[in-house]
């Protein structure tokens, strides 16, 4: 049985990761410091012989007995309001915490996979973006923290292929959504479902025209299935082309979800990228892959996801204490 270490295993897309493997027939070892992410996401697994966890910060040295074949690396705080008040959680687990699984991807001869982000793109002048842009980022924005830690990633992980010829995956993923979002991690999907659900108005930052593609979990964890598999060292765009502005993704949620609520304007945050629809070309050609779940469909998911959340949860108004956390 082949063995994976999946970092970030408590949070969204880790958690899906952790389902796809196991159901692929792979022993499965999460590991998480729990700082955006939430045990519930896993809960489901804790009976499956072929799961464990491991509560680690990836930042600290790593030790995994025994052998390792594949390591995904989805560790970090990935929503705007997170990384703000995370800024130097999320320089680590980018730079140090990578350069910590490029070591043990090394020591045990297996391949690893890096989550990167559209946001190495920034705000980017090229549209849709192709991943031979090198994007337009600015390195002391309040963005600058993710979007840096995630290019430096990017870096370290091509020099340990070239220099140390480990093997090496770069996924470059463009706004995903699905269950299992935190409701409070004020990305725009949970924000809006949140909102509707308590019968808030949906808040829209700037005037809205800024666009956004998003791509349903289960395209997502396919396509990162098949780069993983195939034998791409360079970054690949994983995303859905379907671009839409947030003041008409606005008007969406609210026919979806069958509120008669206003959208009320905010100021936009700084550096808030005005574009982004991934060029999907490569994948297509390389992995055969496309997304299938149309933004409805995966909306409707989404949204059944968040009514059944309960009222505490439902109106829990603080983001996160991430008080416990912070050691710098
Ligand atoms: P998430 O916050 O739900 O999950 C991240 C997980 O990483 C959390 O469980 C958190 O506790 C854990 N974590 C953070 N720092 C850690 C550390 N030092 N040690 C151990 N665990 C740590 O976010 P997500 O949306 O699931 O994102 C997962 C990955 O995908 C991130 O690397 C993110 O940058 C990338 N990504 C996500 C999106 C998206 O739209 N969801 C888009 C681009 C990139
Ligand atoms: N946004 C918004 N209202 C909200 C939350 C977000 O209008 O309550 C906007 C945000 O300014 C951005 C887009 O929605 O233009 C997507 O934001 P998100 O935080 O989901 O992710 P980003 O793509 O910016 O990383």
């Amino acid at each position: 049985m082949k063995k994976v270490l999946i970092t970030g295993a408590a949070g969204f897309l880790g958690s899906h990761l952790c389902d796809r493997f196991l159901a692929e027939g792979f022993h499965v070892v999460g590991m998480d410091n729990f700082i955006t992410g939430d045990l519930k996401n896993i809960t489901h697994l804790k009976e499956n012989p072929n799961f464990e966890f491991i509560e680690h910060d990836v930042t600290k040295y790593i030790t995994i007995t025994g052998t390792l074949d594949y390591i995904l690396h989805f560790a970090s705080p990935a929503s705007p309001i997170d990384y703000l008040k995370i800024p130097i959680q999320t320089l680590k687990v980018g730079s140090l915490g990578t350069h910590n699984l490029l070591g043990l991807a090394k020591a045990k001869k297996a391949r690893l996979l890096i989550a990167s982000t559209s946001e190495v793109y920034g705000d980017p002048l090229v549209h849709p973006q192709t991943e031979d842009y090198y994007g337009n980022v600015n390195s002391i924005g309040p963005r600058g923290v993710y979007d840096e830690a995630k290019r430096f990633q990017e870096s370290i992980t091509m020099a340990y292929h070239r220099f140390h010829g480990i093997e090496t995956r770069i996924v470059r993923i463009f706004n995903t959504y699905g269950p299992r979002m935190r409701l409070n991690d004020g990305r725009v999907i949970p924000a809006f479902m949140g909102q509707a659900l308590r019968g808030e108005d949906l808040t829209v930052f700037g005037d809205g025209s800024q666009t956004r593609s998003f791509c349903y979990i289960d395209d997502q964890v396919e396509g990162i299935f098949k780069l993983l598999f195939s034998d791409y060292v360079y970054p690949v765009n994983i995303g859905n082309p379907n671009e839409i502005s947030i003041k008409d993704f606005a008007e969406e949620i609210i026919k979806l979800t069958n509120t008669d609520q206003k959208i009320i304007y905010k100021d936009l945050p700084v550096n808030d990228p005005m574009q982004r629809k991934p060029d999907i070309s490569l994948a297509k050609k390389l992995l055969q892959w496309e997304p299938k779940v149309q933004r409805t469909e995966g909306m409707e998911k989404t949204f059944s996801y968040f009514k059944g959340l309960s009222q505490d949860e439902l109106y829990k108004s603080e983001h996160r204490d991430f008080s416990k956390h912070i050691k710098i």
